[in-house]
């Protein structure tokens, strides 16, 4: 049996819907700029553009229904998201066969710390610091697709103290979740255990300590975080 000079980290994980066991995280892929309508509001041309991706590292999923609010910002963004967890993976994946590597979907919601982002990107370098940090990416149960199907419309929405603030259709996604998944898999050798998290439509907003956002997918279900 292996063993290690310290301890080993704790494996991250997402509980599923209706089962004991959990679903282990290997990495947390992000999708930018999915939705037109927030592409437009962030200042971009929505056309059909090459999708780009940036990481979350797997231990900045957060289970727990609340957000700590992060250190360094002032201006903690929500962006509601359909996050895609994959049972199989490999390279060079067709898109009429990626949906044979989707374990299930959940509500995922992508915390960025938009004002340094900016900051980042008007330096022209990377948005680490502004997306990958902790507790940043809040995820509900993921249910398996033998039970929701898979998903192509469907409302997404999240509201924060009861004001709906982002509104959008999974059918107005600009890269569909087998697009995106092939397009993925030409970059990196994609596995079991990734979640993607599959970009947000229009009304990103801050929020504040205190703060009760609930983000839902149809199909899926609701999200209830707090920042604290
Ligand atoms: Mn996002």
């Amino acid at each position: 049996m292996t063993s290690y000079v310290i301890t080993p980290p704790r494996q991250a994980a997402v509980s599923v819907q209706g089962r004991d066991e959990l679903f282990p995280v290997r990495r947390v892929y992000c999708i930018g700029r999915n939705y037109a309508d927030h592409a437009i509001e962030m200042g971009h041309d929505p056309d059909r553009e090459l999708p780009f991706f940036f990481q979350k590292n797997a231990d900045n999923v957060n289970s727990s229904g609340e957000f700590p609010y992060p250190a360094k910002s002032s201006d903690v963004h929500h962006e509601i998201e359909l996050v895609v967890a994959l049972k199989s993976g490999g390279v060079n994946i067709e898109a009429e066969n990626a949906l044979e590597h989707v374990y299930g979907y959940a509500v995922g919601i992508d915390m960025t710390r938009r004002d340094l982002q900016a900051e980042m990107k008007a330096a022209r370098r990377p948005w680490e610091i502004g997306k990958a940090f902790e507790h940043s990416a809040p995820v509900g149960p993921i249910i398996p697709a033998s039970e929701t199907g898979h998903l192509e419309s469907g409302s997404i929405s999240l509201s924060v103290n009861g004001e709906q603030r982002q509104k959008g259709d999974l059918n107005q996604m600009i890269w569909k979740v087998p697009e995106m998944i092939s397009y993925l898999s030409e970059y990196y050798e994609i596995a079991a255990g990734d979640l993607i998290m599959s970009g947000t439509p229009a009304g990103v907003g801050p929020v504040v300590r205190g703060d009760e956002m609930v983000g839902s997918v149809e199909g899926i279900g609701e999200l209830v975080v707090k920042v604290v």
